[in-house]
């Protein structure tokens, strides 16, 4: 049969833990494929805004282009030479910054020579294959390099003219590039890389961004790129991550608050129990402590009812013996009413003041007998000329009681005992002293508790409610004092109740 607070622990792992787990486990399995498919739709999305800007740009660029060759194409066929009407044209065509135009021979036709090394660039490329290719296909062609378009047109008289010019690259980033991408809304960072991946453009400074995707543009701009950056920490990865991070903090706060309060619905279960348990010590052991004196009280007091004791000397020694077992047995019963009225709340103190060292003698004068009789060594020094203290001095007297009683009780092969009384920082010190078991460090908080018992102390075969110390605290605090210990076990313990003077 398992206990409650197994069957507790058994239930609260089936009931919560393991749905709780479930959850995470659940949980991360999901936020995991979630980061791994908004990585997907990111890069998805970011190519297809690389693509969509990417050919904005060409478009752009090429209407430009076929502007400026269209009017071109009407220069060329006005009437006289072609000269000026290309001059006025170029100075208001700022993306053309190289032209020339070669006769169908090889011949240049405009400028009148080529300038710096062009004919060294240009010079080739309009020899080549590519008029030729360009003559068939019939459209214009773009030598990536060096930014070269190539197209023919025809002059005047239908000869066929090669046009060649050079793109001007301030103007292609200032009125294609920046007008196009500048105005696109986005997180991400966007340039344009030639072909050697110099970047030509970029809307934003690149810094430490890094690149997410390049796509290549088409035939207007061939062989460069338009990539897609990010900025550091922006990153959908990061950003998932930053959730993720986020969830699992939440699921882990989440489990240890399901823990700890299974934890503490355990512990609160198991100081049920053992409350319980301790209860029913507690009955058991007040009703020993009732019978034992009652019993001897009856036994002596038959024996002397019955005349048998001659000798007047064991005769008072019976009375004795029936005083004493009287006073114990209401000093338990005293303690067990006070700790049920504290309990229920309804304990009150008489304060009045008291001097201290009459209290002092008097409670240990009630146990001149058991003292005498178990040879005890009893050492009492009460400072001179303490102050009367207010106090409730039937309390604080029986707080006093249940200390002697216990160093009696809990005495080993030493028995001595000492009571001394003194002022140590403002306050009055009652500690009883004895060379008894001694308490384990452990255990020292734990006596005061209510019912508790030093491994039930059966075992050091002394009878007792648990109650006494419990009563002490309770006294000493009601008094705005404390009680304290001090013990080693087989070396004996000191218990020191302290009681503010109070107002003089
Ligand atoms: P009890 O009725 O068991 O004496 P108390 O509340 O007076 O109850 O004490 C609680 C426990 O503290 C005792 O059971 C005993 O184990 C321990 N104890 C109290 N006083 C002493 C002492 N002077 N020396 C050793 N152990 C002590």
């Amino acid at each position: 049969m398992l206990s409650p607070s197994a069957r507790f622990s058994a239930l609260a792992l089936l009931a919560i833990v393991a749905p709780a787990m479930i959850v995470a486990v659940l949980g991360y399995v999901s936020i995991r494929q979630w980061e791994a498919s908004s990585e997907l739709l990111y890069r998805e999305q970011a190519r297809d805004m690389a693509t969509m800007a990417a050919e904005k740009v060409e478009m752009t660029l090429r209407r430009a282009e076929d502007t400026f060759l269209d009017r071109l194409q009407t220069a060329l066929q006005t009437e006289g030479p072609p000269a000026r009407a290309v001059d006025a044209l170029l100075v208001d065509s700022p993306l053309v910054r190289r032209l020339y135009l070669v006769g169908r021979r090889g011949e240049l036709l405009y400028p009148r020579a080529w300038k710096d090394r062009d004919a060294a660039v240009f010079g080739p490329l309009v020899s080549e294959s590519e008029p030729r290719k360009l003559e068939r296909s019939g459209k214009r062609v773009v030598i990536a390099e060096n930014q070269i378009c190539l197209a023919w047109l025809t002059r005047r008289g239908g000869e066929p003219v090669l046009v060649a010019f050079a793109r001007d690259p301030d103007a292609l980033r200032r009125e294609i590039l920046e007008t196009t991408l500048g105005p696109l809304e986005s997180q991400t960072i966007l340039a344009v890389l030639d072909h050697e991946g110099r970047t030509v453009y970029s809307r934003a400074p690149i810094g430490d961004a890094q690149r997410v995707l390049s796509v290549q543009f088409r035939d207007v701009l061939p062989d460069w790129r338009l990539a897609v950056y990010q900025a550091p920490g922006a990153a959908p990865r990061q950003a998932v991550r930053r959730q993720v991070m986020l969830f699992t903090g939440a699921l882990g706060v989440l489990v240890a608050v399901i823990v700890a309060g299974i934890v503490t619905t355990w512990r609160l279960m198991r100081r049920e129990t053992e409350m319980a348990r301790l209860k029913s010590d507690f009955v058991a052991n007040v009703s020993h402590d009732l019978k034992t004196p009652l019993s001897v009280i009856r036994m002596f007091g038959e024996t002397l009812e019955m005349g048998r004791v001659t000798d007047e000397g064991r005769r008072q020694e019976y009375y004795r013996v029936i005083t004493r077992e009287g006073e114990r047995l209401t000093r338990l019963i005293d303690n067990v009413l006070d700790f049920s009225r504290i309990e229920g709340g309804r304990q009150t103190y008489e304060m009045t003041p008291t001097p201290i060292e009459p209290l002092v003698r008097g409670t240990l004068e009630t146990f001149a007998y058991p003292l005498a009789q178990q040879g005890f060594k009893v050492e009492v020094s009460v400072a001179p000329d303490l102050p009367d203290v207010a106090m409730d001095a039937d309390a604080v007297g029986q707080a006093l009681a249940n200390l002697i009683d216990n160093a009696i009780k809990y005495s080993a092969d030493d028995r001595a005992l000492t009571l001394d009384a003194r002022i140590v920082d403002g306050r009055l010190v009652i500690a009883v002293t004895d060379r008894g078991l001694g308490i384990a460090r452990e255990e020292q908080a734990k006596i005061f508790e209510k019912f508790y018992r030093v491994g039930r102390s059966d075992t050091q075969g002394r009878r007792g409610s648990g109650v006494g110390l419990a009563l002490v605290r309770h006294i000493a605090e009601a008094h705005g004092g404390d009680v304290t210990v001090a013990s080693a076990p087989g070396e004996g313990s000191r218990f020191s109740l302290r009681l503010p003077l109070g107002r003089p």
